[in-house]
């Protein structure tokens, strides 16, 4: 690999958009040479869940101005796109394929400019363990792979994305590739037959993405979207995307006074002319650190109530793809729906499985015969997920859980906190995980924000402080209700 015993190890475990960003801002910012591992079974770096498709219809939900690796370089997005693609502006949708495109550049680019002997590798396989040891040399992390190997780093990043969907999983269907529990999983969609009728529980922007693959156009297949509420995400303007400067947070610190706070400033918004994507645009950037204040109890009880109205209104489509799910709609490939799933029955037909769906909503009853069902239902949370690493992390008390309920416990730098409440330079995360501690760590403004923090912390911490156990600067952690 060429390089010297002194070189920092780094493994970044997943090569979706997070861990590249994190690989591009560690050999952008270090002065010394490191080596970096990405760890990513996946058939591309950068894809992960949002930009492994390669469907044109599948657009960014936000526009390219928002989607720069580089929070300072706010235009770097743009001025790539515009160089591939003709009459590209900064308020383009561009699709998710040309996206993982970009990230790679970034990090070639990245790779490029960094130190002398800084070297970036692509393992293509998962990991399955972590185990810290303290080594005469220091403390160092030893993976365990899925090819079985063990390899030792200095420090590792965790960029595992989101769990997957649990809707499902509490209704102990039978094992199917047709009962398609993850819809983000590579060739998870293969299995669902061409010629008959899909239910998608859910109707989020999950759902959008998967009905536009699967709505034939042609009127085999009908894909019916079901959720509580049955709302579809809201669409994107060009004028929503300013702040609106009059919401006012002070002295917030329970969910009911969120909430209050929240609709007021709609209600100023409108009388000024400006409307409610304004104020979601300005509670983005200013609720987290209210939330950061609120007890687990109280964030718990802001999810449990106002959590789906917010990722309609803060998650939304864009309007081309809008016009794409009504001409869906209008030709009867799509339907559209209040309900959730009360029972599953599984029948075989010409050796086929049918799946008898009964959806309720109030005192109304639907009955949906399908030959697949796919759960758009968006991420469960680390306790219930299947991702073996993470479960066994939590096991192991290497990560504590969010009081929350969501993510994990990470200081404001990103290091991982532990069961016993320590955090050691050694373990970090970026991503979905972060949710907890900072409402909203899924997006690209936010993953390019901590990748430089998690960059900045470790070329700070240099090889000197590897291994320092501190007291994690968290707030004590609460039980969380089940
Ligand atoms: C359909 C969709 C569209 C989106 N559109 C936008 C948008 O327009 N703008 C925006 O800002 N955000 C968008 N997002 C938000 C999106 O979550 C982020 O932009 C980003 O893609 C998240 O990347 P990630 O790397 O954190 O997670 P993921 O994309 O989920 O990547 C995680 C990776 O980790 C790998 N992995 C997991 N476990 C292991 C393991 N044990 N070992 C090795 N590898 C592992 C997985 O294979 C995966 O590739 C979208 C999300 C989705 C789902």
């Amino acid at each position: 690999m060429g390089v010297g015993a002194g070189t920092r190890s780094t493994a970044v475990i997943g090569g979706g958009a997070s861990g590249v960003l994190v690989a591009a801002h560690l050999a952008r910012s270090n002065r010394s040479p490191q080596r970096i591992t990405i760890f990513e079974p996946r058939q591309n770096l950068g894809a992960g869940a949002a930009y492994s498709t390669s469907d044109p219809r599948h657009l960014l939900n936000t526009p390219a101005r928002s989607m720069s690796a580089f929070e300072n370089q706010p235009d770097d997005f743009v001025e790539w796109l515009s160089a591939r693609s003709v009459g590209a502006t900064p308020d383009s949708y561009a699709p998710r394929r040309l996206y993982r495109r970009y990230l790679r550049d970034v990090l070639d680019m990245a790779v490029r400019c960094a130190a002398r002997g800084t070297t970036v590798e692509w393992a293509r396989t998962s990991v399955e363990s972590i185990r810290p040891v303290t080594e005469p040399a220091g403390r160092r992390c030893i993976l365990r792979t899925g090819s079985a190997q063990e390899r030792r780093f200095d420090s590792v990043v965790l960029a595992v994305g989101a769990p997957e969907p649990a809707a499902l999983s509490s209704l102990n269907l039978p094992a199917s590739p047709r009962v398609v529990t993850n819809p983000w999983a590579p060739g998870a969609l293969d299995q669902v037959p061409a010629d008959s009728d899909v239910l998608l529980i859910g109707t989020g922007l999950t759902a959008v993405d998967v009905a536009l693959g699967l709505a034939d156009g042609i009127g085999i297949r009908t894909v019916h979207a079901r959720s509580r509420k049955g709302l579809l995400p809201a669409v994107h303007t060009s004028g929503g995307f300013a702040e609106f400067s009059g919401i006012d947070f002070e002295g917030v610190t329970t969910a009911r006074s969120a909430v209050r706070a929240f609709r007021d400033a709609v209600g100023d918004a409108t009388e000024a002319g400006l409307d409610w994507r304004n104020v979601v645009s300005s509670a983005r950037s200013r609720f987290p650190e209210v939330w950061r204040a609120m007890p687990g109890s109280e964030q718990q009880r802001l999810l449990r109530h106002a959590g789906r109205r917010w990722e309609v209104r803060r998650h939304r489509m864009s309007p081309l793809v809008a016009s794409y799910v009504s001409a869906m709609q209008a030709s009867g490939a799509l339907t559209l729906g209040a309900g959730h799933t009360e029972s599953v029955e599984c029948y075989k037909s010409d050796g086929r499985e049918v799946f008898h769906v009964t959806l309720a909503s109030g005192a109304r009853r639907e009955l949906l015969k399908v030959g697949s069902i796919v759960d758009c239902s968006g991420p469960g949370t680390y306790l219930q997920s299947s991702s073996k690493l993470t479960g066994r992390l939590l096991d192991d008390g290497i990560v504590q859980q969010h009081r929350s309920g969501m993510g994990i416990s990470v200081t404001e730098d990103g290091v991982v906190v532990t069961k016993n409440a320590k955090a050691e330079d050694l373990l970090y995360a970026i991503g979905w995980c972060r949710r907890g501690g900072s409402f909203e760590s899924t997006a690209v403004p936010e993953l390019r924000k901590q990748a430089a923090q998690i960059a900045r912390h470790m070329s700070e911490s240099g090889r000197e402080r590897i291994g320092v156990v501190k007291d994690a600067r968290v707030a004590p952690v609460e039980s969380v209700a089940s």
